[in-house]
């Protein structure tokens, strides 16, 4: 492991690495999803790399260092009036570098993008220890062999553009051609690209104006299609935020929520966004008929601040009643970030239930309707001498079904190490094909996190998962430290300086 002290360290350790043939992982917070983050060679930890610089209240923008968290670049916006509107609910503990890297999302994805939209500069160190700034809107340096092979393989791709497109709104996995193919900016392809292609020292962030005026709506259904429905309701009257909290959802966390209708089999949460609170009420009112007409059984509207938090918190209920459930299960997110085509996203969730009842495996369902995104965590019995056999069977079927719907299996955490091999199950040949030449020409001697994005042969999807009790025992203390990051949430933390005598 070395901890970058400065920029300065991170082609010193490429090319100290190259030289002994030694994979590099780039590492922010440790927080991602996918694996993305863990592998052989050398871990090289960016978190420290944390400064901010202050914020350009003109052009609206700030820089900053890879390790820097997402909550505190939002807090510098903040005290200028604006804000950053990209909204994982890691937010308190991920990294712009991770950030960018995954070109991560949250539930304002729904109004204001991913990552990639937000990005207008990125410097980065090549695997050959270059450094490049990239800038959107500029032409890409000349002087880089690298880049100079890249852009070939990109160049090469328009032939096949319509292998990059996909009907969806929100896309981690495999590499952004198909967002180069609309903005011809090099950094697109850098977003998303989770280590694999070059480590990001520097970024420069776009940033919103905070808003004005919010108002809330909880909207009740009684079936899949009409909670579909809402969500293109939702969507199309602009909401910024529409949550769907499935019937998985609502039976484990029952507790936590007022009286819901008879036969509930869904719930959408959304929020509206504008200039002013006469503005807001007008068109959380409009929306409300609006999700009426879609079928809604019953609707709340939030318009005071207390209101809104209050039926926020009911979204964010269910991760501690999971913890709580049963010793014995381990809420394993392994099909946790398919996205579908927003028509199919009915389709897509009952497929869901389906896989999960024939898998006898007790699961939740939730996610980010407007952009049909939906989350899964399926609790694992790891008692059960087939729980990897199910587990594998679990991620077949899902796949499958993704595939068949024109989706993608990552929304926004990336492939990791865990879906690289479920890559060209749900991308055409040509665009796999684009992607590993890609992966050559930025990477030639396959030492930028391999065996992320694009499979190592042989790799399988749940080679090493982390709760196996087969597992040898990791030493104690190390063991008390990692448990204490997941229990406490404290990613951020150094995994170091948690070990006993760390510094
Ligand atoms: C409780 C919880 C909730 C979450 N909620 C969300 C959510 O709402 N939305 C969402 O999108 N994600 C979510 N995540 C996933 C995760 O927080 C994001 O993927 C985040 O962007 C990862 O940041 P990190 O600093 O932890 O990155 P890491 O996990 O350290 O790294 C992620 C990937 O980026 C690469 N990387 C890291 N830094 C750099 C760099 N400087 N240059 C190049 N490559 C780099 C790594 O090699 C790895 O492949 C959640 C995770 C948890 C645990």
């Amino acid at each position: 492991v070395v901890v970058a002290a400065s920029a300065d360290d991170v082609p010193l350790v490429l090319r100290w690495a190259r030289n002994r043939n030694l994979a590099v992982t780039a590492r922010g917070s440790g927080s991602s999803m996918a694996g993305g983050a863990v592998g052989a060679g050398v871990i090289l930890d960016l978190s420290r790399l944390r400064s901010i610089e202050p914020v350009d209240t003109a052009s609206q923008s700030v820089c900053c260092e890879p390790g820097a968290l997402r909550d505190e670049i939002d807090a510098a916006a903040r005290a200028h009036g604006l804000r950053f509107p990209v909204d994982p609910s890691s937010g308190r503990f991920c990294t712009i570098g991770g950030m960018v890297a995954t070109n991560a999302a949250g539930a304002h994805s729904l109004g204001f993008g991913a990552m990639h939209a937000w990005v207008t500069a990125l410097e980065c160190v090549l695997a050959d220890g270059s450094v490049i700034v990239l800038r959107r809107g500029d032409e890409p340096p000349s002087d880089s062999p690298l880049v100079a092979a890249a852009l070939r393989v990109l160049n090469a791709a328009r032939a096949n553009g319509e292998a990059f497109r996909r009907n969806v709104r929100k896309d981690s996995s495999g590499y952004g051609v198909g967002r180069w193919l609309e903005s011809g900016d090099l950094l697109d392809v850098i977003v998303a690209s989770e280590g694999t292609l070059a480590i990001v020292t520097a970024v420069e962030l776009r940033l919103a104006p905070v808003a004005q005026a919010t108002t809330s709506l909880l909207a009740a259904f009684s079936d899949l299609d009409s909670a579909s429905d809402g969500a293109r309701a939702a969507r199309e009257a602009g909401a910024v935020v529409c949550e769907l909290l499935d019937s998985t959802f609502l039976e484990l966390t029952a507790q936590a929520f007022p009286p819901l209708p008879a036969g509930t089999s869904a719930v959408l949460l959304a929020a509206i966004e504008a200039e002013s609170e006469s503005e807001a009420r007008k068109r959380a009112l409009a929306l409300q008929l609006d999700l009426g007409a879609a079928g809604a059984t019953a609707t709340t509207l939030a318009l005071v601040h207390a209101a809104q938090r209050e039926l926020w918190e009911l979204r964010h209920s269910a991760s501690p009643i999971l913890a709580k459930l049963d010793e014995r299960l381990r809420s394993v997110q392994v099909i946790e970030d398919g996205a579908v085509p927003p028509e199919a996203l009915a389709a897509y969730v009952r497929d869901l239930r389906t896989a999960l009842e024939q898998a006898e495996t007790r699961g939740v369902i939730f996610g980010h309707a407007g952009d049909a995104h939906v989350h899964v965590n399926p609790l694992v019995d790891m008692s059960r001498s087939d729980w990897r056999d199910s587990l594998n069977g679990l991620i077949e079927r899902i796949t499958a079904t993704v595939a068949r719907l024109g989706g993608t299996v990552s929304g926004e955490h990336g492939d990791g190490r865990l879906r690289a091999p479920l890559l060209a199950r749900t991308w055409p040949a040509a665009a796999v094909q684009t992607f590993r030449e890609l992966k050559d020409a930025f990477d030639p001697d396959g030492l930028l996190n391999p065996g992320v994005i694009l499979p190592i042969a042989g790799q399988s999807p749940i080679e090493a998962v982390k709760y196996d009790p087969a597992l040898p025992p990791l030493p104690a203390a190390a063991r008390v430290a990692l448990d204490q990051v997941a229990d406490r949430r404290e990613y951020a933390a150094s995994r170091l300086s948690l070990l006993e005598g760390g510094s």
